[in-house]
């Protein structure tokens, strides 16, 4: 840890290896174990140091959740689990980089007993600070927001805008608010599959303007 990158840094390395594996553009997922990784540990993290997070870690898949359904409801914690699953732990509990890759195995064991994986917790969060809201319009690549007093330690303009998906893996769809009020003509993205008639098939939210 002494010898690492501060947090930006590796949100940037990650998000420019998720670039270089083909990945960040295709429909993929985080995976934790709990959620207290992304609900708060990374958000509250990034909210103190003012740091700009991609918005694909808004929604994660617990894979407590899955673990339990194939399982049983069995309450554990992640090495149990993974012993309980007949791996063999690799590595220090609790360090970060072996938990990591004991989550993975633990993931790959039950994707090849077929699990089929879907979004289990998101954020919903709305950020009151345009600084630190994701823009995520398309077409914003070539002009981007204005940020009137733009901190040095913030990122923005160094993520590519994604037009982000919805929990049913879609494209998620760009909606306007039209009832009179005081979000009247904000921007939001919400689920891909809306339609007037049947509403939406996730509950996929996200403010594009705060
Ligand atoms: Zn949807």
């Amino acid at each position: 840890v002494d010898r690492g990158v501060t947090l930006s840094e590796a949100l940037l390395k990650h998000d420019k290896w998720l670039e270089n594996k083909g990945i960040k553009n295709t429909n993929f997922a985080v995976v934790t174990w709990s959620n207290w990784d992304c609900r708060v540990m990374l958000e509250s993290e990034c909210r103190y140091k003012k740091i700009c997070k991609p918005p694909y870690f808004n929604h994660w898949i617990n894979l407590k959740v899955p673990f339990r359904e194939v399982f049983g409801g069995v309450r554990c914690n992640l090495k149990e689990a993974v012993e309980l699953a007949g791996l063999d732990w690799q590595g220090r509990a609790h360090c970060g980089l072996d938990d990591a890759r004991n989550t993975a195995r633990l993931l790959a064991l039950l994707m090849h007993r077929g699990f089929k994986f879907s979004i289990t917790n998101s954020l919903m969060w709305q950020s009151a600070d345009p600084l630190l809201a994701w823009n995520q319009a398309p077409g914003h690549l070539s002009a981007p927001p204005y940020y009137p007093q733009k901190p040095k330690d913030l990122h923005i303009s160094q993520f590519q805008f994604n037009h982000p998906y919805c929990f049913c893996g879609v494209k998620s769809t760009k909606g306007i608010v039209r009832k009179p009020g005081p979000k009247q003509g904000a921007v939001f993205f919400g689920c891909g599959n809306w339609t007037l008639a049947t509403g939406a098939r996730c509950h996929y939210f996200e403010w594009v303007t705060p």
